[in-house]
């Protein structure tokens, strides 16, 4: 298995290094890994999302050189979407070599789902469907990416009684992002962090993918959003199950931004 999205301390919120997490990727059997550090333009408040791309490229060259008898790396990006990025965003994506590009969205409206003022004064619906509309904008509009990150991102610290994203609750949205990912041949990634121990109430509902799969979708990727060595990996037996009982045989990872097959 691939573990396709992992922040090294080229993320700033990480606490691992590119070594590290190597290390912990063989210790659990992973065929490979992929590095998607953060690129967020304009992100709002004090930390800063941005990285030198050849100092990157030179490191993970590194990395994955000193680890290619055990492991894949795979250098790729964990892109952060607003509309008003997304140019500057695409012309860095094109400058560089990257295996893999995950378009993901962090800031809605300038806010961010992460903090809790995001949900004051909005039902979950409202708060939700923003989420929803702003990844349709993106998939729409971003020219440059291969899969979509976490739908789950919206749940991870929203405050309501019932948390959990549902298909049905938001199906007209859904489709239409399924049908733009499926058209362009893309697809998206179950991330698991989202679903760790520390939100036991959350639970991903099966029906985004049974969708996903009746509209044609094929392509999707596990990814442990890990920010720390032991959160690699994370739940995946569970999600590979999920996968398998959803009709899915395969998870992909990329490289040099074609898929690649791995068989569940
Ligand atoms: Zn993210
Ligand atoms: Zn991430």
């Amino acid at each position: 298995m691939f573990d396709t999205h992992i922040h090294s301390l080229f993320s700033t919120d990480s606490v691992m290094d590119a070594d590290q997490a190597c290390g912990s990727a063989i210790k659990l059997g992973l065929e490979g890994i992929a590095f998607t550090d953060h690129l967020d333009y304009d992100f709002p408040g004090e930390i800063d999302f941005l990285i030198d791309f050849d100092e990157y490229f030179s490191v993970m060259d590194g990395i994955r050189e000193k680890y290619k008898d055990r492991m894949k790396v795979i250098r790729a990006v964990e892109v952060g979407i607003q509309p008003h990025v997304l140019q500057k965003s695409e012309e860095l994506i094109r400058k560089y070599p990257f295996d893999y590009v995950l378009a993901s969205i962090h800031i809605v409206g300038g806010q961010n789902p992460y903090d809790s003022e995001y949900y004051s004064g909005k039902t979950k619906k409202e708060a939700y469907t923003r989420y929803l509309e702003e990844i349709y904008y993106m998939v729409r509009n971003l020219e440059s990416f291969d899969m979509l990150g976490h739908f789950g991102y919206i749940v991870r610290n929203a405050n309501y009684d019932d948390r959990t994203l549902r298909y049905t609750d938001y199906s007209d949205l859904f489709d239409m992002i399924f049908k733009k990912l499926i058209e362009h041949g893309r697809g998206f990634e179950l991330n698991t962090g989202t679903y760790r121990a520390e939100r036991p109430d959350v639970v991903y509902d099966a029906e985004i993918l049974k969708r996903y799969r009746q509209l044609g979708g094929e392509l999707i990727c596990l990814g442990s959003d890990a920010h720390q060595a032991d959160h690699i990996a994370a739940r995946f037996g569970h999600f590979a199950q999920l996968l398998r009982d959803a009709g899915f045989k395969y998870t992909v990872h990329f490289e040099n931004r074609k898929p690649v097959f791995d068989k569940l």
